[in-house]
């Protein structure tokens, strides 16, 4: 049984089956539940976030002794032929679900995605070079910044004065001749608006992309972008392994300044290996890959995920303007759903109440306030469906 769909509307999560008289197939489901999920909350945090119930669980039941070995994964030499194992299926069935072309590179890097918003320019560009940015939210903003370091880094277009809810067309862009790449954040995490169609860049300019909150969402072509990174503690593991796909005829061209850690040369010639990968971070990705897979591939993923997204916008827009998403409709981000109400006492107490429901982490951004559920892959219909029941009967005590 697939346990992540195991949540039930009916069930509580375990503080709160306490106090529910519950009926009788209710009481059935509640030990299902007990069983299959513990105390474990519906969790709605935007990263590190929810996992999938079985690969968790999967990862406890091998965590003593990884397959025979005598030792766990983190005990393990990772030059060792378990390891070794470990991170050759992880990328081969990476490369399966994106269909990555033989063509492009598969590197298990650290740093975050932070770190590639210095190593991409350092990589791509010369001091020189212009790299154009779209800045659709807080994090396209901060690779930005930080590229302008390393090369000529140029905004062509930003979201700011709209507080970050919307994407430009292709007719609103005006793309620097000659710049080497253009830098999209697919998705942004805070602002939850994320690109359904990419832009073209023309010429030889390259298309970059941060796809760390909806990586294996959904299907990618590859094929279109000279690179794709994304830090993993969103969608696909936990913190600690950035994953970097990158077009073979990039690699070896880095500034001559660039830290040997941040030379995708090393680390391409080294299979990711170059010093200690973060070993267990890459084994976890590698659980969830295999899970995706026997999911039906990022095509079944994406219909689950557009179902789920749907339940969610359709309660917001159907609740008169008790809710209100700032993002405009057409980029609405399928991950993270971000709603206000009408004041930050009234989201407060919504926030708690869900809470005492097992919903948690539903607090918006810091430097956005309200609220944000991020429904990443692992986030059950089922989880949906309870934050749903609980918007409608919150809003029907407060009107
Ligand atoms: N890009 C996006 C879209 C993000 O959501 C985040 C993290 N929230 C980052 C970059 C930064 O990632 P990291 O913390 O792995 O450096």
């Amino acid at each position: 049984m697939r346990v992540c769909c195991t949540i039930a509307k009916e069930v509580p999560p375990a503080a709160a089956h306490k106090a529910a008289a519950a009926p009788q197939f209710e009481e059935q489901q509640q030990q299902e539940q007990e069983q299959e999920y513990g105390s474990r909350v519906i969790n709605f945090a935007a990263g590190p976030a929810i996992l999938p119930a079985n690969v968790i669980k999967k990862a406890q039941s091998e965590l003593y002794n990884w397959r025979g070995s005598g030792m766990s994964i983190m005990e393990m030499s990772h030059r060792g032929k378990e390891f070794l194992s470990v991170i050759q299926q992880a990328e081969a069935d990476l490369r399966d679900l994106l269909k990555i072309p033989e063509n492009y590179e598969v590197l298990f890097l650290q740093g975050g995605a932070t770190t590639q918003f210095s190593a991409i320019p350092l990589n791509l560009c010369t001091s020189d070079d212009t790299a154009d940015f779209i800045v659709t939210g807080s994090w396209g903003d901060k690779a930005f910044k930080e590229a302008q370091k390393y090369c000529k880094g140029k905004v062509v277009w930003t979201g700011k004065a709209e507080k970050y809810s919307s994407i430009p067309n292709q007719s609103e862009l005006n793309v620097t001749v000659g710049a080497k790449y253009l830098h999209i954040c697919a998705n942004e995490t805070i602002h939850g608006v994320e690109y359904k169609d990419y832009p073209s860049t023309g010429n030889d300019t390259l298309l970059v992309a941060d796809m760390s909150s909806n990586f294996c969402s959904k299907p990618v072509d590859v094929s279109k972008f000279g690179l794709i990174y994304a830090g993993a503690q969103k969608n696909i593991g936990p913190a600690g392994v950035t994953i970097v796909i990158v077009r073979k005829d990039l690699i070896g061209k880095a500034q001559p300044s660039t830290p040997i850690m941040m030379d995708y040369k090393i680390h391409s010639e080294n299979r990711s290996l170059y010093n200690t990968p973060p070993c267990f971070a890459i084994y976890m990705c590698g659980l969830v890959f295999g899970d995706l897979l026997s999911q039906g591939g990022l095509e079944a993923i994406e219909r689950k995920n557009v179902e789920k997204a749907e339940l969610l916008y359709d309660a917001i827009d159907a609740s008169e303007g008790f809710y209100k998403c700032p993002v405009e409709k057409n980029v609405r981000s399928l991950m993270n759903v971000p709603f206000t109400m009408a004041t930050p006492e009234m989201e407060a107490q919504f926030i708690k109440e869900a809470s005492a429901q097992g919903m948690v982490q539903l607090k918006g951004h810091r430097s956005v306030g309200g609220i944000r559920a991020s429904i990443y892959n692992a986030m059950p219909r089922a989880g949906v469906e309870r934050l749903v029941a609980h918007m409608k009967a919150f809003q029907a005590r407060h009107i």
